[in-house]
C-alpha cells in the first residue's frame, strides 16, 4: 500500500480547521488531549521517542513522549503517535524507538509487513499537521525566503516559529518543492 498523501494532508487540515488553528506553532499537545487521548511525559532512555497504547474496550488511547528529548522533538513525536492512532487501526501497542535513527516500529518480524509504510505515514501527518502547506506559504511569501541560498541562518526562525527542528523544517520545504536539499 502506498502512502495515502491527499488522505493524510486532508486528515490533518480537517482537525486544524475544527480546532480553529490558523497559525504556527499548532498546539499539538491540546489537540491530542482534545481528541481524548491522554498525553503522558516521561524521562526514559534515549533510544525511546515515544508510543501509542490503545484500550479500545475502554475507548481509552495514551501517548507517551520520552521527556528527554528536545522540546522539539517531543512535539514531532507526539504528532506521529497521533498520526498513528488516527491512520493506523489494530494495534494496541505501538513503540517507536530511535535505535536505527530513524523510528522504528517494533514488532516482530511476522507482522513487519506495512512497518515502513506505517511510519511514513506517521511522519508525514506529523510534517502536514506541526507544517501545513497553508501556514508556510503565506509565511514564506512574508518573510521573503525564497531565495536561491536559503540557509540555516533564514531557516532557524520559522524553525523557531513553528517549534520545529530545522532539519524536520528543511525536509518538509524540500516535500513541498520550496528547496532542494
Ligand atoms: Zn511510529
Amino acid at each position: 500500500m502506498a502512502v495515502r498523501r491527499k488522505h493524510i494532508r486532508a486528515v490533518a487540515e480537517r482537525i486544524l480547521v475544527s480546532h480553529q488553528i490558523h497559525k504556527a506553532p499548532v498546539p499539538i499537545k491540546e489537540i491530542a488531549q482534545a481528541m481524548g487521548v491522554q498525553v503522558k511525559e516521561a524521562p526514559t532512555e534515549d533510544n525511546l521517542s515515544g508510543f501509542l497504547f490503545r484500550d479500545p474496550q475502554h475507548r481509552q488511547a495514551i501517548i507517551g513522549i520520552n521527556k528527554r528529548h528536545h522540546p522539539n522533538r517531543q512535539r514531532f513525536t507526539m504528532a506521529h503517535e497521533l498520526g498513528h492512532f488516527l491512520l493506523h487501526e489494530g494495534e494496541r501497542i505501538h513503540i517507536d524507538s530511535l535505535a536505527k535513527g530513524f523510528e522504528v516500529n517494533l514488532r516482530d518480524d511476522a507482522s513487519s509487513l506495512g512497518i515502513d509504510e506505517d511510519e511514513k505515514e506517521a511522519n508525514l501527518f506529523a510534517a502536514e499537521i506541526l507544517m501545513p502547506a497553508s501556514f508556510l506559504e503565506k509565511d514564506l511569501a512574508r518573510l521573503d525566503l525564497l531565495d536561491e541560498d536559503a540557509n540555516g541562518e533564514i531557516l532557524e526562525p520559522l524553525a523557531k516559529r513553528y517549534r520545529v527542528s530545522v532539519q524536520a523544517l528543511t525536509v518538509r520545504l524540500s516535500y513541498l518543492g520550496y528547496v532542494s536539499i
